[in-house]
């Protein structure tokens, strides 16, 4: 069983043609208008002589015309490579040659950035530019056979933690992907996008709702009294969120006048969800709440159903149906049940790969004794009794003080429920007596500003064990996050100097 999203597109529109396929502040589109500029681009893609197998890179807001380009382009059996516009322009004009894309997609935004910057493509901008190669284009592009190994997409890994890498999706992987979300009832959705598409983040409830027929609402610039305003007036049925969009969202005093009881299956992924905010978000938020956890090259994904486990919240929940997980030591063996470990997964979501970087996949890897393919998370995590994941840290960011294991986590959790405490972290500052020693950053809560951050530290400190404690706790007025919402340790180490 396999289709492509291509053609699962072209059935709604022949089955669904006047259904709202896309919306963004300017324009919306049908299913079968979708298709029509689907098929032109396809075709102009074929006019300028671009084979399939090609990547087309994408670099711009989130729209209607980013989401035909990104469409159309898999109609021509060519590899859409959306890149993030946040991404300095140096950074982008290494990954546009590292994936080889021949044409480069941008926003007026991206373009007047990027002017100056040698690229190796041929720029085409959204507006004049973009209607005008495509108006010269035939309607029907010559049919294009896509097979389920063919890539779909090319996704550069955020960076969190060292240089991006160009991840390879195939078709086969975002089918199952698709597949999988049966029972969502992605058919009638509303989906509010409001994440950006060059990640898998977005891509996760973007697609599926695309390949059932739904509708997607996508948003620029995320405000969160805008998106609520938005949900209302679209009566949105889905979402996908970061845990940072839902904490600014939950905070807004003036939450409860938004009507959102349209809402059914709400969605989060990409950095740890404290409890106690999706507490808050099941009890305030009409419809399902459902936390993924997972990654971009998709070893395997766990969900936590929030709604149906209020004593799981500190949880990323149960590996989905034909998704494995184990966990594994420093030496590459699998550790005794109940024990903390590397988390490694094998799916039907899994990579190919890496671009053009055999070693670096390959060093993803790990091997059971059958020989069966996982994928290494980099993630530290122990199952419970009714296993349930409980995520520790990434192992990159585990601290090693006087050679005992420190987890930043177990701090972190301490720290955010100081009541003068809106935001936490916890990272491992070089120390001449221990190797490493843990250090805290706080955003003080509104009101809060004054509060003693001495005070706050020997809080925390009377509630963790005698290794575990703070050497120091600075207060911070915005913890530094990637364009997704992941908290950026590695600048935070950085610039610890400034605190001294
Ligand atoms: P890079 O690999 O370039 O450093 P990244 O790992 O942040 O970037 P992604 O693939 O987008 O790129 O993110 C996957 C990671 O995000 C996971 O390995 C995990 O650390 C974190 N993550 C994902 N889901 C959750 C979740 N529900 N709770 C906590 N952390 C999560
Ligand atoms: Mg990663």
């Amino acid at each position: 069983d396999f289709a492509t999203l291509p053609d699962l597109i072209a059935a709604h529109a022949r089955e669904r043609g006047e259904h709202i396929a896309l919306a963004d502040a300017v324009q919306v589109m049908t299913y079968a208008a979708l298709d029509r500029a689907m098929n032109r681009v396809a075709a102009a893609l074929q006019r300028d002589g671009v084979p399939p197998g090609s990547a087309l890179a994408i670099v711009a807001q989130a729209s209607v015309d980013y989401a035909v380009v990104f469409l159309g382009a898999l109609r021509a059996g060519c590899v859409a490579t959306p890149l993030a516009p946040s991404a300095t322009p140096a950074s982008i004009a290494a990954m546009i040659p590292d994936c080889g894309a021949p044409i480069v997609f941008l926003d007026a935004d991206q373009a007047a950035i990027l002017a100056q910057q040698p690229l190796p493509a041929k720029r085409i901008v959204f507006g004049a530019a973009f209607a005008d190669w495509l108006a010269a284009a035939d309607a029907r592009p010559a049919p294009v056979a896509i097979a389920p190994d063919d890539a779909f997409n090319i996704i550069y890994s955020s960076g969190t933690t060292g240089t991006p890498k160009g991840i390879v999706q195939s078709h086969a992987m975002r089918w199952a992907h698709i597949a999988r979300n049966a029972a969502a009832g992605f058919d009638e959705a509303v989906t509010m996008i409001a994440t950006p598409l060059y990640s898998n983040t977005t891509l996760v409830s973007f697609l599926p709702t695309l390949g059932w027929g739904g509708t997607a609402v996508l948003m620029g610039k995320f405000d969160a009294r805008t998106y609520l305003a938005l949900a209302e007036r679209h009566r949105a049925t889905h979402t996908m969120l970061v845990p940072v969009q839902y904490q600014r969202i939950m905070a807004l005093d003036d939450f409860g006048r938004f009507d959102l009881t349209c809402f059914r299956f709400k969605t989060s992924t990409s950095a740890p969800f404290a409890p106690a905010l999706k507490a808050d978000v099941v009890a305030r938020w009409p419809g399902l709440l459902v936390e993924y956890y997972g990654m971009t090259e998709g070893g395997a994904s766990c969900g936590l159903n929030a709604s149906a486990h209020p004593d799981k919240l500190h949880t990323v929940g149960q590996p989905l149906p034909g998704h494995e997980i184990r966990l594994i030591d420093d030496d590459g063996h699998e550790v005794a049940p109940g024990e903390a470990g590397e988390v490694v997964g094998r799916s039907p979501t899994m990579m190919t790969g890496y671009h053009g970087r055999d070693d670096a996949t390959r060093a993803a890897e790990w091997h059971d004794a059958d020989g069966n393919r996982y994928i290494r998370h980099g993630d530290v995590g122990r199952f419970d009794a009714d296993g349930f994941l409980i995520l520790m840290d990434r192992k990159k960011d585990l601290i090693i003080s006087g050679g005992f294991n420190i987890y930043p986590s177990d701090l972190e959790s301490v720290l955010i429920r100081h009541p003068a405490v809106a935001d936490g972290t916890v990272i491992g500052a070089p120390s001449d007596a221990w190797g490493e020693t843990p250090v805290g950053f706080y955003v003080a809560r509104p009101g809060f500003e004054g509060e003693d951050a001495g005070v706050i530290l020997s809080w925390v400190n009377e509630q963790v064990g005698r290794t575990q404690r703070l050497s120091a706790l600075h207060r911070i007025g915005e913890l530094p996050r990637s364009a997704i919402g992941k908290v950026l340790k590695r600048d935070l180490r950085d610039r610890l100097g400034e605190f001294a």
